[in-house]
């Protein structure tokens, strides 16, 4: 419970520090191309709505030279030069079909042609422009842009050009307007694909992080188990191979678990002196080999081997010697057993041999070539050549056989080769 805690905890920091910063770039992506596109897009209106104003302006000039007037009354007419201009709206509103812009012609601030509707479709003739534009265009007398001038319940980008007569006095203005819904959307429309390519690189980056943590995360849990099963004395345990073939610093973690529990195999199952396995070790084989024999039928000879006359040599060369001595007797043991069977030190002076699948006859033999290297090595130890016996006792198991009276058996032949001169095997 609280292991799997743990992974998903590691999981999840590792998820949160590579997309948390993505999430932020490509929040600031996004709102960093919106600003430029809206920024780009406004000018673009601007200039688009001056040219407008500029071509109404020039259209009415070459159209009808001569200055604005207004005349009348009660119902007012606007004269431009000499011909009345108030009903005719062909000029605008052909200039707003072909360009979607909204026109209108003020005479002073009060609208005389314009192409703005209200909510019953009825031109807003006649209706006055607010204080600000007042202030700021008719007054001043210099064109204004506006990105949100809100005209009978509408949002519009608008630009207020004066309108001057001959003598430079302004009789009024003219306004071009385009919807703020239109223009936005349009900043949407452009925006969308930065939005869409930065959301698909998020996506991609995201999925390949979250792989690349999973595996980690997956190599770093088995190592993990592997270390936790070791604790416990688990020094069989094998690790996973996808762990060794990652090539990189999860793969050196792994092969050191290895090792490591290699290194405490050999401290429990290894003489550190002779380095042949320890009797713990061979006491596992034993009872590993008799249940084979009972499964399969088979046969196996358990040898015990003991160095004559040991004592001997530790009272006349001291124990640094003896210990000397049993290093080169189990390398010579070691090197003999080498594909025929195992050997390990049983004690003291004493090893235990056992070949499996086999019998006394066959392995007769073998003991036999054993004694003679053994009675054919000397070990120098402080310039004197220290010649070694030992002497062997066999005893042969099989289905159902003991182990423990099996040894018995090969201690009494041993103890009886020692009793008849030693040097000699017994069977
Ligand atoms: P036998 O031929 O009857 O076997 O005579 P032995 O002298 O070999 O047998 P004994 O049992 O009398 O003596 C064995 C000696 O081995 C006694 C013990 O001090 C010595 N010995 C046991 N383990 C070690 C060791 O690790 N190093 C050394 N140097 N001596 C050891
Ligand atoms: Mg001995
Ligand atoms: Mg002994």
């Amino acid at each position: 419970m609280n292991s799997n805690k743990q992974k998903g905890h590691l999981y999840r920091s590792m998820q949160a520090i590579t997309i948390i910063p993505l999430l932020i770039l490509g929040l600031v992506i996004t709102i960093f191309s919106y600003q430029t596109v809206e920024s780009a897009m406004h000018t673009e209106v601007e200039a688009e709505l001056k040219n407008i104003t500029s071509a109404v302006i020039l259209t009415y000039d070459m159209l009808y030279p001569g200055d604005y007037k207004l005349v009348g009354t009660s119902s007012y007419d606007l004269l431009k030069g000499d011909s009345v201009i108030t009903s005719d709206y062909t000029i605008i509103d052909r200039l707003q079909a072909e360009t979607q812009i909204d026109i209108t012609i003020f005479y002073q601030d009060t609208r005389i042609l314009t192409t703005l509707r209200d909510s019953e479709n009825m031109r807003i003739i006649g209706t006055g422009v607010n204080k600000l534009v007042v202030n700021d265009v008719l007054l001043t007398g210099q064109p204004r842009f506006y990105t949100n001038t809100l005209i009978y319940e509408v949002q519009y980008f608008a630009y207020y050009a004066p309108l001057r007569n001959s003598d430079g006095s302004i009789v009024g203005m003219i306004y071009a307007g385009k919807p703020c819904a239109q223009v936005n959307a349009a900043v949407r429309q452009a925006v969308l694909p930065i939005i869409l390519i930065s959301l698909c690189g998020m996506v991609i980056v995201s999925l390949i992080t979250s792989v690349y943590t999973h595996r980690l995360i997956a190599s770093l849990q088995k190592i993990r188990s592997f270390l936790s099963k070791v604790s416990t004395g688990n020094l069989w345990e094998e690790l996973d191979a996808d762990v060794l073939q990652r090539n990189d610093e999860l793969s050196e973690m792994g092969y050191s678990a290895l090792y490591m529990q290699r290194s405490l195999r050999n401290l429990v199952e290894q003489d550190t002196l002779t380095e042949l396995n320890n009797r713990r070790f061979a006491d596992k084989r034993l009872k590993q080999t008799q249940m084979q024999a009972n499964i399969h039928g088979t046969h196996f000879v358990i040898m015990i081997g003991d160095i004559d006359l040991f004592k001997s040599i530790n009272d006349t060369y001291g124990h640094e010697c003896g210990d000397l001595v049993l290093k080169r007797v189990s390398f010579v043991l070691k090197k003999n057993m080498v594909g025929k069977g195992f050997v390990a030190r049983w004690g003291g002076e004493e090893f235990l041999f056992l070949y499996e699948n086999t019998d006394i006859e066959s392995i007769y033999a073998e003991a036999e070539k054993l004694l003679n290297d053994i009675r054919n090595m000397s070990v120098t130890y402080d310039d004197q050549s220290i010649k070694i016996t030992m002497t062997f006792g066999l005893a042969e198991g099989g289905v159902n056989s003991n182990i423990k009276e099996l040894l018995q058996e090969a201690d009494s032949k041993l103890y009886r080769g020692k009793s008849q001169g030693r040097n000699q095997i017994v069977i």
